[in-house]
């Protein structure tokens, strides 16, 4: 059998060259790493269910109308998507202060914010993904004004589906990060949901108790981070309801 062609590699996934041109086959590993990859660990498991819940979300909001890369889990770790052009942005929307906007601010954690927050962070690990402006993306030409309505109508879509997805089994969507990506068809551009969207990339409170069920688990040491992303799995229907299952995620199908 041919050795299929590795694309990248990188903190969470490796992409390999797809079945078909213009697809890419997304693998998701056990690394978790933190604070620019100066923690790093394994975690078992975490690839399995990162790759299911990613599945559950893109799914989901393709169902809603809004465009995504996925096209469908090919196996426990692995996933078909469209290939495309990564905008060089992470894009974070924030409903509740937390993180690097409490830190930056002096806004305590938890803080309703007065309406959604976007912000663009320019994809550059050496640089640790700073902070820019639309003024800097428009001066550098990472994208065109046209795009940036685009992705901020997108960002606000996809935190209006997951704030009521998540809302529904009670859980608090704090904030998370999207990346998104062109396709072309034909002489057309469109933009697509990119990447992941899984605990890794989002802020996942428990409304009651406030417990945090997302990557802040193993970024400040609070506990077991496939405990955390398994009951978000189990709530949403992804893990079967009776499950204990922690290190070794059993899925449904
Ligand atoms: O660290 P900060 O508060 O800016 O993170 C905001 C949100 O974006 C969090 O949900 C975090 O998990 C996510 N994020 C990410 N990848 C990064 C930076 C932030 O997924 N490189």
């Amino acid at each position: 059998m041919a050795r299929r062609k590795k694309i990248y590699e990188g903190k969470a996934k490796i992409l390999y060259e797809g079945p078909e041109p213009g697809t890419i086959v997304q693998y998701f590993k056990d690394d978790a790493t933190a604070f620019n990859a100066e923690k790093r660990d394994v975690i078992e498991g975490k690839g399995v269910l990162n790759n299911r819940l990613s599945e559950f979300f893109m799914t989901g909001l393709n169902s809603v109308g809004v465009p995504t890369h996925f096209i469908r889990r090919l196996n426990m770790r692995e996933q078909l998507v469209r290939s495309c052009e990564i905008i060089p942005l992470e894009i974070i929307v924030r409903n509740y202060a937390a993180g690097s906007l409490s830190k930056r601010l002096g806004i305590e954690e938890g803080t309703q914010l007065p309406r959604p927050i976007v912000e663009y962070c320019f994809k550059d690990d050496a640089l640790g993904d700073p902070l820019v402006t639309e003024e800097h993306i428009a001066a550098f030409g990472w994208a065109t004004q046209q795009d940036m309505d685009d992705v901020l109508s997108l960002a606000l879509r996809v935190n209006d589906f997951m704030s009521g997805v998540m809302l529904a089994v009670g859980i608090r969507l704090v904030d998370f990060k999207i990346e998104i990506g062109r396709v072309y068809d034909g002489d057309f551009q469109r933009l697509v949901i990119a990447d992941e969207i899984s605990p890794d990339s989002c802020r996942l409170w428990d409304i009651e108790t406030g417990q945090k069920l997302d990557k802040d688990v193993f970024r400040r040491d609070l506990g077991s981070l496939t405990d955390a992303y398994s009951e978000v799995a189990r709530r949403l229907g992804v893990l079967p309801k009776n499950s204990a299952t922690v290190s070794k995620p059993t899925l449904i199908n």
